[in-house]
């Protein structure tokens, strides 16, 4: 069975609610397609005003982050129940900002991929190995050990679920795409570890993405790739190209 393909806008800390709602409206009628799931990540206080603004439209609004706990003292969290009170269906988890400037580790991301998934929100689980870590050839291993971690505890059926970002750090923001073979051989790498930690079924359900300077003109041949599933995309995102990336394919 084909993988529906997905493809997801990272916001990071960019736009005001207003200039959300502006940017929802630019963007609507160029990432409309039948071909894939559409996700537009938004910073938290922009998410509703963002829902609204893509009212009747393909786009699903998602969150950049959320905490593992109910609710309680955790000054500046967001909670899952609080997403899901507003419709939220996606969360990026353990994206490498979030490890790198706010002490994210692989166990918080498991606690918070459980608690996405208690919830009934499909989690983004971001992993991804450094430029040094890719030079001194442990890529691989470095992202299967990730990739145990954040699904320890959970069970086949939510795996299924589950969105992968494979974002290579270095790549990220930089401009520097990494090219199709190391995308794909990544992909693969991590399908082939959910085959082990599950069984083939999983694997050939979960979706993979790659992520890391994806623009309109990398997309095409990236998302061809057997393993990738589409792309989690920062700046491009913010961007009339984020339409041709999502229709890569016409
Ligand atoms: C990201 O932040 O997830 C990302 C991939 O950013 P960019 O596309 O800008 O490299």
């Amino acid at each position: 069975m084909a993988r529906r393909k997905i493809i997801a806008g990272n916001w990071k800390m960019n736009k005001t609610p207003s200039e959300a709602v502006a940017l929802v409206n630019e963007l609507k009628p160029l990432v409309a397609t039948e071909d894939a799931d559409v996700v537009f990540c938004v910073p938290a206080i922009s998410i509703i005003p963002a829902m609204e603004a893509a009212k009747g439209s393909n786009i699903a609004i998602g969150a950049e982050n959320m905490y593992f706990e109910e609710s309680g003292a955790y000054t500046g969290e967001i909670s899952p129940a609080m997403l899901t009170d507003v419709g939220v269906k996606y969360v990026i988890i353990g994206h490498s900002e979030r490890r790198e400037y706010f002490a994210e580790t692989d166990e918080t991301v498991n606690k918070k991929v459980k608690k996405a998934f208690e919830h009934g929100i499909t989690p983004i689980v971001c992993c991804g190995e450094t430029l040094t870590q890719r030079e001194q050839g442990v890529t691989i291993d470095f992202i299967r050990q990730q990739i145990k971690i954040a699904f320890l505890d959970v069970t086949a059926d939510q795996a299924k679920t589950a969105v992968i970002a494979y974002e290579p750090i270095w790549a990220i923001g930089t401009g520097k795409v990494a090219t199709t073979e190391q995308a794909q051989e990544v992909c693969a790498a991590i399908r082939a570890c959910i085959a082990e930690i599950y069984d083939e079924a999983t694997a050939e359900a979960i979706r993979i993405q790659y992520g890391g300077s994806v623009s309109a003109a990398s997309a095409p041949e990236l998302f061809a790739q057997p393993d990738i599933d589409g792309g989690l995309v920062g700046g491009a995102s913010l961007k009339p190209d984020f339409g041709a990336i999502v229709n890569y394919n016409k």
